[in-house]
């Protein structure tokens, strides 16, 4: 048995195409949806996720601004700025690029975004609506990972879902996500005993480890979804997952490659938060 491929960018154009009907009706009704992103300092990685991120408003119709602020601002500098598009009507996201300058609480500035443009759902009070399964900007990244899951055809309701890695950003909020899904979930950490015994068992395998070729054949059972987060840039340059794909591929059901599974979704559904925020809150602008 050989796994079918999960195409994350094929998805990824699909939900954007829909994005980008509903922005245009959206339009018709006075409201175009706007996205601020701040980026402090010139670490190379965030401005390339920056531009990545401005590029794909553009293609599906959304307003954005980059926000560059130099890495010595000081944190009252970058609340003020927060406060000021937490008002400006045609701003319906706000996302602050991390990593932030160490002189500056990313607590500080994640809370002072309005919940209601809280796009990338890292807000206290969006985690607490995810947790009680209100309807919630839900964090971008296990948001893409169910949608990939879904789209598999896979009913996720019953099955054994096992996430591996516990982080505030993926490994938690995916798990409370297939746990409002219905399946029965199980989440391994580096503290956990037996992991192969534990992963063999799942019927859906999300890792979010961030180790090259962590997941191996001897973790996996025939037929089960692994969706791998991993995103592990080798020193020849090249970028894998933190499962062996080769290995794990010809065992697996269905399988994310990296690159191109997971990743492209992220942004997608970063995107999709802020036409939610603007239908939810977006007032005609004039
Ligand atoms: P973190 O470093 O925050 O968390 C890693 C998790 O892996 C921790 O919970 C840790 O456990 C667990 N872990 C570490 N070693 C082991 C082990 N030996 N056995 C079991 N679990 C272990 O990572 P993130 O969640 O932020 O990211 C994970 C990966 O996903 C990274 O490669 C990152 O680049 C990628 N990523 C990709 C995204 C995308 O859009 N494609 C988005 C976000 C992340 P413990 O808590 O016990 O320390």
């Amino acid at each position: 048995m050989t796994a079918s491929i999960i195409d994350g960018k094929k998805v990824a154009q699909e939900i954007r195409a829909q994005l980008t009907d509903e922005i245009a009706k959206l339009k018709q009704q006075g409201i175009q949806p706007g996205l601020a992103v701040i980026l402090v300092g010139e670490d190379p990685a965030s401005q390339s996720y920056v531009r990545s991120k401005a590029k794909a408003c553009g293609e599906v119709g959304i307003y954005s601004e980059v926000i560059r602020m130099e890495a010595s601002i000081s944190e009252t500098q970058l609340l003020d700025t927060i406060k000021q598009l937490n008002q400006n009507p045609n701003i319906h996201g706000i996302l602050v690029q991390l990593p932030l300058p160490a002189h500056i609480s990313e607590k500080a500035v994640i809370d002072a975004i309005s919940v209601e443009k809280d796009v990338d759902g890292f807000h206290p009070i969006s985690v607490g609506n995810l947790v009680i399964g209100s309807d919630a900007l839900l964090p971008c990244t296990p948001h893409g990972i169910i949608e990939l899951i879904k789209r598999t055809g896979t009913q996720i309701a019953g099955k054994h879902a096992v996430v591996v890695g516990r982080s505030n950003i993926v490994g938690k909020p995916v798990s409370m996500l297939l746990l409002h899904e219905n399946a029965t979930v199980t989440m391994c950490h580096s503290r956990t005993n037996n992991l192969a015994g534990i992963t063999r068992q799942a019927d859906i395998l999300v890792v979010a480890v961030g180790r090259a070729g962590f997941i191996g054949a001897e973790h996996v059972s025939p037929g089960t979804v692994v969706i791998d987060v991993g995103t592990n840039r080798l020193e020849s340059g090249k970028l894998v997952g933190d499962v062996k794909f080769d290995e794990v591929a010809p065992i697996a059901g269905h399988i994310t490659p990296v690159p191109g599974g997971v990743g492209p979704m992220t942004i997608t559904m970063l995107l999709a938060n802020t036409v939610k925020a603007a239908k939810l809150y977006g007032r005609p602008q004039k």
